[in-house]
């Protein structure tokens, strides 16, 4: 039987509660990775994502609870994880909100503080946490999950595209930091079928759709393969890339 292509591995997969980090952290499991579901509010949703990882007897699941805002509760996080796994290979910063009002004339101190908080200081400070741990199993691999729109700018999310811009930003100057051990990328999802998405209204959607060259929002576990292939030996050649998955809108 041929091995999984992560066996042996461990990953962190923030926000894996639901949505593209429930699809990553299932998606790293079925590879053969012990995989970390971090959560914040959805302890029921993480811990069924938990059974149904360890049900496939492959690597082996825990949930943690952590706010990425939040570096105590990440140091408490990383206590959890080198007691239970020795430390991570993968860190995948999948973690993000789009919080409102966001109209540029509308968007508040604490919108702006926040959307960058948890969009672009969460990464950093997880990265700072964990990096030492990935240093000492000899290296690893660092997915920053950002945007498409953190590349082309909006007209209608300012305060979350700016810090996703950050993180595109952060994910170049990182990958020259931290190589030859560690390869930092990062992900650009388009319009991806979640309740991030759905928050939008169905207009916004309709509109979207027709826009997209491939007719239709993308899915979470699509959004996984790309993190699958970034976190394994498959793109051990590749560092301080943005892989665009979008279904063609940035061509716009
Ligand atoms: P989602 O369905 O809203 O899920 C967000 C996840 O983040 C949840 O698991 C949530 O945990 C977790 N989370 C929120 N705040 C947290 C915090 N402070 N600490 C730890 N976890 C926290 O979002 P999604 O659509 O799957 O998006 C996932 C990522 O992809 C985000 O970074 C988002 O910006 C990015 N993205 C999404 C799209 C899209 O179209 N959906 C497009 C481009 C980029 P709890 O449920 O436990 O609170």
């Amino acid at each position: 039987m041929q091995k999984e292509i992560l066996a042996g591995k461990t990953a962190l997969v923030t926000g894996a509660s639901r949505g593209i980090g429930k699809a990553i952290a299932l998606k790293l499991a079925e590879e053969g990775a012990n995989v970390v579901v971090n959560y914040l509010n959805s302890q029921t949703q993480a811990n069924f994502i938990v059974n149904e990882i360890n049900k496939m007897e492959k690597g082996r699941a825990i949930d943690v609870k952590g706010d990425v805002t939040d570096i105590l509760s990440i140091r408490r996080m990383a206590r959890i994880i080198d007691d239970e796994f020795g430390g991570i290979d993968i860190l995948v910063n999948n973690a993000g909100q789009l919080l409102r009002p966001q109209y540029w004339k509308d968007v508040t101190e604490r919108v702006w503080e926040q959307s960058l908080k948890i969009n672009l200081q969460g990464p950093l400070l997880c990265i700072q946490t964990f990096v030492p741990m990935m240093e000492r199993r000899g290296g690893g691999k660092i997915v920053n999950i950002a945007s498409m729109y953190g590349i082309t700018g909006s007209a209608f999310v300012p305060a979350y595209t700016a810090a996703k811009a950050g993180l595109i930003n952060l994910t170049l100057g990182l990958a020259k930091n931290l190589a030859p051990q560690i390869n930092v990328n990062a992900i650009a999802p388009g319009n991806i079928a979640t309740e991030m998405t759905n928050s939008a209204g169905d207009d916004f959607l309709e509109q979207i759709v027709s826009e997209t060259p491939l007719k239709r929002l993308g899915t979470p576990e699509e959004v996984a393969d790309a993190v699958l292939f970034l976190s394994s030996p498959m793109s051990s050649f590749i560092t301080g890339h943005v892989l665009v998955v979008d279904g063609g809108l940035l061509l716009q």
